[in-house]
């Protein structure tokens, strides 16, 4: 299939699509750190690329199951592990500019690649005769003499296939593939039913006045172009429209509110049925693979292990949750009175009094702290400073490595004897190609088995100042980008044997810790007082201004910590039904739910009502959204670890460094944990951190 053409003419063109002459991907760059070669790499060079290292993944694994030597470790797990050096080479580039910097070619490749991948992966971990080999190797690996990694890397594949499905008989595998289909096919169809509700659920105004509170701007934002005198307020993925906290008008709130919150409960575009039909599924497909409940086989391999250990979490949390809410419930019925209104708070008004009450209590203009948030001082000598102080690492500026984009920013990372440690990639900047949201990614993963040092990206959304002004941030952009750079450290700091195990390839509910963890350094005095001076004057930010963003930073958090427990039980508790449960009432079940975990508060919904649960029907978050608090609370525990050592110290980084973030996915997640800290994690620090004690 893959014909490298160089001489007809005629045929060129009708083989150009799988012509892999002058692929740069072939091989490994030439660079610094294998960094992509973007000089070389065009739009044309994907397709054929990832085709050819899918061919030539199957074509090694192909050669594992016709061995008919021994087998072995080496001619099996290593084998397998190193079958995929090539499409990870590609894949890595092609996934850091499809959500980077994209384009209509790529976006094609995109689509016409998707259903290739799905059925390459299936044909590897459904395959019969891989597994045999993979279980034997499981089955005896107490007497292979391996070492500690390799040990790890066999139970990685084997559950990786078990996952899957691979210990089911035929028949069962027949029914669990009927079950994926349907499951894919439902999920698809729950996304496009959300879109278009969320499109019809828009609320058409006819009366400006009605938009009161509204500045002129947007107002003139959301004025339908194609209609006279009509403005149109759009609904959000979320239950809390943001609109609402300057909507003046309670008709016009209550109006939003509630066509956000029915927009799939009823009516056209109601999900109902698919949620039911989903769950339902799931609980059979557990059934199959030989677990109590869906959450059960999802949780195996995560840092919880079960969902007992993620609901008694919860059920720690709703207490302190409760009575902050309860508290910030009757500071918001207090500024209703104050202006004169007698009606009693529904979640409707929420957004709109809060908002005041913030205005009232800590009045922190944005515009007041963003002179001594510039962007370069934030990134050099805030984020990087912060971990020269923790891990004795250097960093210096490199403009000779090609980039994807003019706005991207390289720097090489040494350690502190000067060794070389990796190269960082920083993309700040919003623009058209580039998708919403901040995120870190890996151009090459850390190694010892191909000798090669990480080189990582940042990508974040900050829009960029006109020509010649400076880049002026946020407190929240700021925190963005320790945050993106604690999963960087993640990345930089693996020492793994196996690309597959290395660095940040852990589980889901581990992932953001160190992440989370990088986050509070942003208010170190310490660290503060070096990087926060105000561009123009060159002074230091005032202690007064401090005080205001810690003190914001506990705003609403009895609302934001409750919805979201919301939201994460009913994940859970949808995802824990036995298999022969029958679900006949959706809302009747949501209510229930959220009543036997106490988080039924008319005032506070939950952050995603099951009908337009989009992370758990139709993204990868199911029986997963818990992970955001639970890796809350272990950064908040390993930052007051911190705290009781000395706080910003080598020593305390190294430890850190040594114990959590050079691992990667080599050690059960608990023992980690544990091993770091001296003890299991504690909720209390978190509690603290979001002002809730
Ligand atoms: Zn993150």
């Amino acid at each position: 299939m893959i014909s490298i053409v160089s001489c007809n003419k005629d045929k060129k063109n009708s083989l150009m699509e799988n012509d892999l002459t002058n692929n740069p991907f072939l091989k490994e760059s030439t660079l610094p750190y294998f960094a992509p070669d973007f000089i070389k790499i065009q739009n044309k060079h994907f397709k054929p690329a990832l085709v050819e290292a899918m061919k030539q993944q199957s074509d090694a694994v192909n050669k594992i199951v016709k061995n008919t030597q021994k087998t072995t470790f080496d001619n099996t797990i290593l084998a397998l592990e190193k079958s995929g050096e090539m499409l990870d080479r590609v894949n890595n580039v092609f996934k850091s500019l499809t959500a980077a910097h994209t384009n209509d070619t790529l976006k094609k490749v995109e689509t016409e690649i998707a259903p290739l991948a799905a059925k390459h992966y299936d044909e590897i971990y459904l395959n019969d005769k891989l597994f045999a080999k993979v279980k034997d190797i499981y089955t005896n690996r107490e007497n292979l003499n391996l070492d500690a990694e390799s040990y790890k890397l066999v139970e990685n594949y084997y559950e990786k296939f078990t996952i899957a499905g691979a210990n089911l008989s035929k028949e069962d595998k027949v029914k669990l593939k009927n079950i994926n289909e349907q499951l894919a096919s439902l999920s698809i169809t729950f996304n496009q039913a959300l879109l278009d509700a969320n499109d019809a659920a828009t609320v058409e105004i006819h009366d400006v006045k009605k938009l009161a509170g509204f500045s002129k701007e947007q107002i003139e934002n959301i004025k339908d172009k194609t209609k006279e005198n009509t403005w149109l307020l759009t609904i959000t993925n979320t239950t809390q429209q943001s609109q609402l906290q300057n909507l003046e008008d309670r008709e016009t709130r209550k109006q939003l509110f509630e066509a956000g919150w029915n927009r799939t409960n009823g009516g056209k575009y109601d999900t109902k049925q698919l949620v039911t039909k989903m769950v339902e599924l799931r609980a059979q497909k557990s059934k199959l693979l030989g677990f109590d409940n869906f959450a059960s086989w999802r949780l195996q391999n995560t840092m919880a292990k079960n969902p007992q250990a993620v609901l008694d979490l919860f059920s720690k949390l709703v207490p302190a949750a409760t009575a902050k809410a309860r508290k910030e419930i009757a500071e918001i019925q207090k500024m209703i009175s104050s202006q004169g209104e007698t009606f009693q708070l529904e979640p409707w008004d929420w957004n709109f009094y809060a908002e005041k009450v913030r205005k009232s209590k800590y009045n922190l203009d944005e515009n007041e702290i963003k002179p001594y948030f510039e962007l370069n001082s934030v990134l050099e000598k805030g984020v990087f400073y912060a971990a020269q102080k923790l891990y004795g690492i250097t960093f210096k500026k490199r403009t000779d490595l090609p980039t994807y984009h003019e706005d991207v920013v390289t720097y090489e990372l040494f350690e502190e004897d000067g060794t070389p440690l990796g190269l960082f990639y920083g993309d700040y900047y919003a623009r058209s190609s580039k998708s919403g949201g901040a995120w870190m990614d890996n151009f090459v993963t850390q190694s010892t088995l191909y000798n090669k040092k990480p080189v990582i990206y940042n990508v974040m959304n900050i829009a960029k100042p006109a020509n010649g002004e400076p880049t002026l941030l946020t407190y929240d952009e700021v925190e963005t980008m320790f945050h993106e750079f604690g999963h960087a450290l993640h990345g930089f700091f693996a020492s793994q044997h196996y690309p597959s195990l290395s660095g940040t390839a852990v589980a889901r509910d581990f992932v953001e810790f160190p992440s989370q963890f990088n986050e509070p350094w942003a208010l170190n005095p310490e660290i503060l007082q070096n990087y926060a001076v105000n561009y123009k004057t060159g002074a230091k930010i005032p202690q007064e201004l401090i005080t205001k963003i810690k003190n914001a930073g506990s705003f609403n958090q009895g609302y934001s910590l409750i919805e979201v427990l919301a939201a994460s039980n009913l994940d859970m508790l949808w995802h824990t039904i036995s298999s022969d449960t029958k679900i006949t009432d959706v809302n009747k079940f949501e209510t229930d739910a959220l009543n036997s975990v106490q988080l039924l508060m008319i005032e506070i919904p939950t952050r995603y009502s099951s009908t337009y649960f989009s992370h758990i029907f139709s993204g990868d978050y199911y029986a997963g959204y818990y992970s955001y608090l639970w890796t809350e609370v272990l950064s908040h525990d390993a930052f007051d670890y911190f705290t009781e050592h000395g706080g910003l110290t080598r020593e305390n980084g190294q430890r850190y460094r040594d114990m959590i973030l050079s691992k990667g996915n080599t050690i059960e997640l608990e023992k980690m944990y544990k091993d770091f800290r001296g003890s299991a994690p504690k909720i209390e620090p978190m509690i603290k951190a979001r002002g809730l004690n």
